[in-house]
């Protein structure tokens, strides 16, 4: 029987913000209030913590960074302008990236079919040699360089946070094995995820940016699924899919100015689900990134988690507007000279 391996932890609440700061730990009391409320077609359990070690993060990360965060441990401050670090954030770090790696070792191992990682602080700005934009160490890329360590051989990042993952396109932005597909708002934190940026060298065509201007609605993602992102994903015919996933694409949000629903990430989850060959669609993990309005957080993850294993029909996506549509023909037109798109 499938099942949904869970991460969780009460060290990521160590990360403790300063006042005011969004990201900040009532986020992961509202992620487990989402996923309490999903309605789950499969069977919860909660894997053991671990620390990702040394070894691990200097994968994705140099090794003059992976000590300047062992020399940060029990101390507080801040890496740059926004990303702070509390007495207990480096533990936490290692334990969001570790929990990441417990994770993708269940769904390599046949355990669990689908994973969820609870975890904070969030991943997708650490680049390889510093924190950055309220995040420490890169989750979903340690996770996947573990994967592909671990016989995995095409991984696929799919990135739905408002804000471009600057960090992971950076780490694996000439590997031809790890494909990052992000849709974010541009121009906007952190200034990266221009259309051309394809990837280098033998990694180029493997690096997919979807940017869109402010107001983006379901209509619009759903196209950039239908049309570009679910073939890409189809011909690539990953092991293993991770979701660089936050919510601060929603309505809601204080920092993003998009217009999804919490309905439309469990659209998008389907979308992805139904673009995956058969063996990947068992090997899917949702990694929490950003998303600061607590019940747009929450009630999105509970839509996205009930659309796992979800039968329903795909919803077709509504009319997109001439500006929306212009941005997404220019990604076509960008990544047609890699990709089979119609
Ligand atoms: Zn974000």
């Amino acid at each position: 029987m499938n099942v949904l391996a869970l991460v969780d932890d009460p060290i990521f609440a160590a990360h403790e913000a300063p006042a005011g700061h969004p990201e900040r730990p009532e986020r992961l009391d509202a992620a487990r209030a989402g996923l309490a409320r999903a309605h789950l077609a499969l069977p919860l359990r909660q894997l053991a913590g671990r620390d990702a070690t040394d070894e691990e993060l200097g994968r994705v990360h140099t090794a003059g960074y992976v000590e300047r965060l062992g020399r940060a441990a029990g101390s507080s401050g801040y890496f740059d302008a926004d990303t702070f670090y509390a007495e207990g954030s480096v533990e936490a770090a290692r334990r969001a990236a570790g929990g990441s790696l417990a994770l993708v070792d269940s769904l390599l191992r046949g355990e669990a079919g689908y994973g969820l990682a609870l975890v904070r602080p969030p991943g997708h700005h650490a680049r390889p040699d510093c924190a950055m934009g309220f995040c420490l160490v890169n989750n979903a890329a340690v996770a996947a360089a573990h994967a592909r360590a671990n016989g995995a051989e095409r991984v696929v990042v799919i990135d739905w946070d408002v804000h471009h993952g600057n960090g992971t396109q950076e780490i694996f932005f000439a590997d031809p094995s790890v494909l990052y597909v992000s849709l974010h708002q541009y121009p906007f934190y952190p200034g990266t995820g221009a259309a051309d940026e394809v990837g280098t060298g033998e990694g180029a065509g493997f690096n997919v940016n979807v940017p869109l201007s402010h107001g983006a609605d379901e209509s619009v993602y759903l196209t950039a699924f239908d049309r570009i992102l679910c073939p890409i994903l189809q011909e690539f015919d990953p092991d293993l899919t991770l979701i660089s996933a936050g919510f601060d694409a929603h309505r809601r949000d204080p920092l993003g100015a998009m217009s999804l629903s919490d309905e439309a990430y469990g659209h998008m989850l389907g979308r992805i689900a139904g673009a995956l060959p058969r063996g990947a669609l068992g090997r899917l993990a949702i990694l929490l990134e950003g998303g600061y309005d607590l019940r747009a957080l929450s009630d999105s993850l509970a839509a996205t988690l009930s659309a796992l294993e979800d039968t329903h029909d795909p919803v077709s996506p509504g009319e997109v507007g001439a500006r929306h549509a212009a941005e997404l023909e220019r990604v076509a037109t960008q990544q047609k000279q890699f990709w089979r798109l119609g």
